[in-house]
């Protein structure tokens, strides 16, 4: 038998933690010396030593654990974890009956009760991937749980946790089949090609299916698209299929040249007559503005954080000088497209840049539409900073 470890965290966190707030923050630990090992499952305490939960130790970049159940007499074994991961399949059956759609995301962290983990299915392959060591050591429970559970054509694993915060390339293949990547897989009836062998990014972020749908089915028809940001355009390929005249997509990174190639191919699109421009986002704006390019529709879905030769932009610090760009090559009546999935700050705080912007600008605007992320990424309600999508859809009307 192992001794329990015992961890003391401070009043707030444990009053948080009484009502469903999942994580164990690092600044609230008093006892910190007893954390030995990642994956070792922790005993939360109370000032008083009585039990307030259970978790696991795993240290991310917010938080060194995430607590696992309140229930002091639940073990944290193979039980566990099957019936966190079948809870979450359940909750996805309209999910598996799609047939416009076989990409989604089966089990998202603590929304789905364990925090660190993440599950996505691409038509039959799972991607697992694991946000700290601590997880990642009791992955033989979750690959287990899928044995029996799922079939499937192949699993592969993504490996966020290493220290320098740079993913290193390595197989990620874990049991079943290999897949022949690219994989061509359906949403809402567009092609997207994935490839589960290819570094942390698989080609599509499935976040962003609701925007990408709404694009299509509503903001596309004969507009001019600019797409900043664009990885491997998907955004474009939405616009397109609805009807765009053209799109420009810009990144800055050399793979997404042909990686855009590729999407808008196997959506029968001829790529030649779209624009992709392998260069910084910043510099494509002055281009634009030296040459009085107007757009009808731009889409702005920046990393949080990104440093090229010349720039530094933080989400948090420039999202409003990103979007006063925009506003600028943006035809009157025009539709912005912004979008953040930095999770520091919620939604009130994004409109509140979205205001500075246009008033800065000299501009008016009308919000159309605002949304956060999807259905399979189930994420608990009561704590907003989990929920780091923000999508906010507008009009400059002057
Ligand atoms: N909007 C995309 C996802 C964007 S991921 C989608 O929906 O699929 C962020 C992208 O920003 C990456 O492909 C990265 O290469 C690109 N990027 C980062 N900094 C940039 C910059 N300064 N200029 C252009 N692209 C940049």
């Amino acid at each position: 038998m192992t001794k329990t470890i015992e961890l003391q965290v401070n009043a707030q966190n444990i009053a948080d933690i009484k009502k469903g707030y999942p994580l164990i923050l690092k600044e609230a630990v008093l006892n910190l010396d007893v954390l030995k090992e990642e994956g070792s499952i922790i005993h939360l305490i109370d000032r008083n030593r009585k039990f307030v939960a259970k978790g696991y130790y795993g240290v991310q970049n917010k938080g060194i654990g995430w607590v696992l159940t309140k229930n002091a007499d639940e073990p944290i074994d193979f039980n566990f974890f099957e019936s966190k991961i079948s809870r979450a399949i359940e909750r996805r059956a309209t999910f598996f009956e799609d047939e416009e759609t076989n990409a989604y995301r089966v089990f998202n962290g603590e929304g789905d009760g364990i925090g660190g983990l993440t599950i996505d299915y691409f038509d039959g392959f799972y991607m697992v991937s694991w946000y700290s060591e601590g997880i990642y050591k009791l992955k033989h429970h979750v690959y287990g749980v899928l044995d029996k559970l799922v079939t499937y054509k192949g699993i592969y694993e993504k490996k966020r946790f290493d220290t320098k915060g740079q993913y290193i390339d390595q197989d990620d293949f874990v049991q079943g089949a290999q897949g022949d990547f690219p994989i061509i897989v359906k949403e809402n009836g567009m092609n997207f090609a994935i490839d589960l062998n290819d570094g942390a990014m698989t080609g599509i972020f499935l976040d962003q299916r609701d925007v990408r749908e709404s694009i299509r089915d509503n903001y596309a028809e004969g507009k001019h698209v600019l797409n900043t940001f664009s990885y491997t355009g998907a955004f474009s390929v939405a616009a397109s299929l609805g009807g765009a005249v053209k799109t420009t997509n810009v990144d800055l990174a050399s793979r997404s040249l042909p990686k855009t190639i590729e999407q808008f191919s196997v959506n029968g699109i001829d790529y030649e007559q779209q624009e992709i421009r392998v260069m910084d986002v910043f510099d494509y704006f002055r281009y634009a503005k030296r040459h009085a390019l107007k757009f009808d529709l731009v889409i702005l879905d920046p990393p949080s954080f990104a440093r090229s030769k010349k720039y530094t932009f933080s989400t948090a610090k420039d999202y409003p000088a990103l979007l006063m760009d925009a506003i600028a090559i943006t035809e009157t009546n025009g539709i912005i497209v912004a979008s953040t999935n930095n999770a520091s700050f919620g939604m009130k705080k994004f409109k509140t840049f979205i205001e500075t912007a246009f008033n800065d600008a000299g501009s008016k605007y009308k919000i159309l539409e605002e949304s956060s992320l999807p259905k399979d990424f189930r994420t608990n309600r009561d704590f907003q900073e989990f929920n780091y999508l923000k999508v906010v859809i507008l009009q400059k009307t002057k």
